[in-house]
């Protein structure tokens, strides 16, 4: 039987161990999450009728500050996969530095199927029922795939009403006006690129253009694409669940996702103002745009895309994973024998759960930054974790995810450490 999802994870935490020793007290409470929760939630449709959906919540470590990590909507959504998000959050969060740990939580549905309303009563719901798990010091939730800012701002809503106290801390990525963050929207897919301008030229793909393929083209992808586009790179090709579109002189991502928010369809178009024409392309599957051959390959979707089926026919020479868990550990192994470098996703998305940290910041302080401010800090948090990772690759001559394990573990191990480990107690008198 294949690994699960979880049992990915910790592959790749066992690889990076054969690398860097910790303590056998960090391995240990690094090994599985702290605390699970699996809750129902009944919501009542449209039409009358009562529908029970199924949710989950891991704080899966907290060594370095409240866990932190978001909230998923999505058919496949289940205990493991949960799981496996939050143990990423755990490190991605200490490879960039920021003092949280990990967590993640998820509800069992296909949003495509609901009204607005029914999204509302189950957003409500969920936070009702996982209000006694989380908290501003405790465990702070996110948008993640199918959730967006509205959803977030329910969220609040419904914790504030619960907790009968304004507590805009209690989730991040909200609406501005209900105390969001500026540069929280664009952060993810503005970290990735950010990281992916950090290291290209070490890692061999130096020069003005890239030909960049991205597959997903939601907030992350999106907003990726449209700074590398900004910043002179071709995108050749995007994707969605139904499929891809190409052109090989490049696409203009901000008409393509007007266009797609528009109609929910991903169209080849150029757009002046209101008025958008076609423009020539191909049609291509998901998994044809994984195989293109690009300097640049950005999956932005989901886990498990790049397995060791189709690992071998990867011809990018970079790939940066915006999604997490994209690549399987087989096909880790595959790509770094074949010379292809993988931004890892715990350091290519790191820029959501780090601007939300500034959103945390600021509603705890009361007070809001420019725009500008965060991207700056934002910027010099993602290069310096980006150098850190490189350098530990110069020392071990690994692959960047091990490398970025590495970093993580370091700051993790210290924290344990910090609290007194059995060398500690075990000293006679
Ligand atoms: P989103 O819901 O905005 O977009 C997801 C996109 O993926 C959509 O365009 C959807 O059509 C597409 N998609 C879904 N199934 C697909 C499939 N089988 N093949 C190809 N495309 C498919 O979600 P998002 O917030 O952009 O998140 C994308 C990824 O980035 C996820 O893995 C998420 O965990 C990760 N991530 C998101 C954030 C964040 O701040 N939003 C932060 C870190 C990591």
């Amino acid at each position: 039987m294949a690994d699960s999802t979880f049992e990915q994870a910790i592959r790749q935490l066992d690889k990076a161990l054969g690398f860097y020793k910790i303590d056998i007290e960090s391995e240990q409470r690094l090994r599985s999450p702290k605390a699970s929760l699996s809750v129902s939630i009944p919501v009542r449709m449209d039409d009358g009728s009562l529908k029970v959906f199924q949710g989950y919540r891991v704080r899966y470590n907290d060594l370095l500050g409240p866990s932190k990590g978001g909230i998923r909507f999505h058919p496949d959504v289940n205990l493991d996969e949960v799981s496996s998000l939050a143990f990423w959050m755990t490190f991605k969060c200490a490879v960039v530095g920021i003092p949280y740990g990990g967590g993640k939580g998820g509800v069992t549905v296909n949003p495509k199927e609901l009204s607005l309303l029914e999204t509302e009563r189950l957003s409500r719901g969920y936070m009702s029922a996982i209000a006694d798990f989380i908290g501003p010091d405790v465990d702070i939730p996110a948008p993640d795939v199918y959730t967006n800012s509205m959803i977030m701002g329910w969220m609040v809503d419904e914790y504030s009403n619960i907790r009968r106290a304004y507590t805009p801390s209690i989730i991040t990525g909200k609406p501005i006006a209900l105390g969001g963050s500026l540069g929280r929207e664009d952060a993810t897919g503005r970290g990735g690129f950010y990281c992916m301008e950090a290291v290209r030229d070490t890692l061999g793909a130096s020069g003005k253009q890239l030909r960049i393929a991205v597959q997903g083209f939601g907030n992350v992808g999106y907003h990726f694409a449209r700074l590398a586009h900004e910043a002179g790179h071709k995108i050749v090709a995007v994707s969605d669940s139904k499929g891809a579109i190409y052109k090989e002189e490049g696409l203009d991502p901000v008409s393509v996702y007007k266009v797609k928010r528009e109609t929910r369809n991903l169209e080849a178009v150029y757009c002046q103002g209101s008025v958008c024409d076609p423009v020539d392309h191909t049609r291509l599957t998901n998994e044809e745009l994984l195989e293109l051959d690009v300097d640049i390959l950005a999956p932005a979707a989901l886990e498990n895309v790049i397995t060791k089926e189709n690992a071998s026919r990867i011809k990018a020479k970079i790939i940066v994973e915006l999604a997490n868990g994209p690549t399987t550990p087989e096909a880790d192994e595959i790509l770094f024998e074949n010379g292809i470098h993988v931004l890892p996703d715990i350091l290519a998305n790191a820029g959501g759960v780090t601007v939300s940290y500034f959103e945390w910041v600021q509603n705890r302080q009361g007070l809001y930054w420019e725009e500008e401010e965060v991207q700056k800090k934002l910027k010099q948090i993602i290069d310096k974790a980006s150098a850190e990772v490189i350098e530990l690759q110069k020392e071990h001559r690994t692959d960047l995810r091990t490398c970025a394990y590495i970093s993580a573990l370091k700051r993790l191990n210290s924290a344990v450490e910090a609290k007194g480990t059995v060398r500690d107690y075990s000293v006679r008198r």
